[in-house]
């Protein structure tokens, strides 16, 4: 007996419809792209920026022209207040929260010992700052609704070394952890926490790599032979935010092209 595909029916819904996210640096690269993945999945979108309104203007009428919804707001991450406000400006602006994505985020390289100490301080007030700031910003709404799915935008950096990247890295491990922890305390109220580590996307943050000599050397080591596209990342965020992920929490995800699961760069046997 054939297999029915079954009447249509809540299947077809769009799994985040109803709902609201709010993703933090929004404006351009994978947050962006993530915006526009939770918008197509039914959600209506607050699309953090900190300097660029213009193109957080462009992701929100990108979500509109397609029957979306969507605000565009300013924050910085690193400040605490600042996300209080955007927290309360997503509630204000479009009914609720029920998804965050901790996005945002800066890199600083520099060898160790040349390393400034305001430029670690920085890397880490914005990408662990802005995690801590807007998690806790957001969970007093999440745990009095008793729902909520929060994901964390790390990085494979935080589980493995690479040349310059300590700053970088340690704020991304830092967020691992933290994510775990969030989870856990979290996990009795119905609240979810999970963290997407991408391998390398070609965005603005890391063009210095994905560019230099046409990608190669970096692509000689992903076993995928290729760059995420900031779909790739935007899908698998999409899928941990909504129903499907339900009994995920405190999950480490990468999507990296089989990145961090390589030893080194080998030959083929034969
Ligand atoms: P990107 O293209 O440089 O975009 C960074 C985004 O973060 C921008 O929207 C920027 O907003 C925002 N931002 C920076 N500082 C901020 C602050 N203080 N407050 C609020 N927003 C701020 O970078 P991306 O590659 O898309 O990276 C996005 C996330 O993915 C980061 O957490 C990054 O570490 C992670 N990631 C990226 C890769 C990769 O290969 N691209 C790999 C692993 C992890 P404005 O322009 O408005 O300032």
């Amino acid at each position: 007996m054939p297999v029915s595909a079954g009447p249509r029916g809540a299947a077809d819904q769009p799994s985040l419809a109803g709902r609201v996210a709010l993703v933090t640096g929004a404006s351009r690269g994978l947050g962006a792209a993530i915006a526009l993945g939770l918008a197509a999945r039914g959600a209506a979108v607050a699309v953090n920026y900190h300097a660029s309104r213009a193109r957080a203007e462009e992701v929100v009428r990108a979500i509109e022209d397609e029957g979306g919804k969507a605000v565009a707001l300013p924050a910085d991450v690193a400040d605490p207040d600042a996300c209080a406000e955007l927290v309360a400006g997503t509630i204000a602006n479009l009914g609720g929260l029920d998804v965050l994505v901790n996005n945002a985020g800066i890199t600083k390289d520099s060898l160790i010992y040349q390393q400034e100490p305001a430029d670690w301080l920085a890397v880490m007030r914005v990408n662990f700052g802005g995690v801590v700031n807007c998690t806790r910003a957001a969970m007093g709404t999440m745990l009095r609704q008793r729902s909520g799915s929060i994901v964390n935008i790390s990085s494979v950096m935080g589980i493995r070394g690479w040349v310059g990247e300590s700053p970088y890295a340690a704020s991304k491990a830092a967020i691992n952890a933290f994510t775990r922890c969030t989870a856990v305390e979290a996990a009795r109220f119905g609240v979810r926490a999970n963290a997407v580590l991408p391998g390398f996307a070609a965005t603005d943050l890391v063009a210095g790599l994905t560019t230099k000599n046409g990608g190669r050397g970096i692509l000689r080591q992903i076993p995928a032979k290729s760059f995420a596209g900031p779909e790739d990342v935007a899908n698998v965020v999409a899928f941990l935010a909504g129903p499907g992920a339900a009994y995920m929490t405190g999950s480490l995800v990468t999507v990296d092209g089989g990145a961090s699961a390589v030893l080194g760069v080998g030959a083929p046997l034969g």
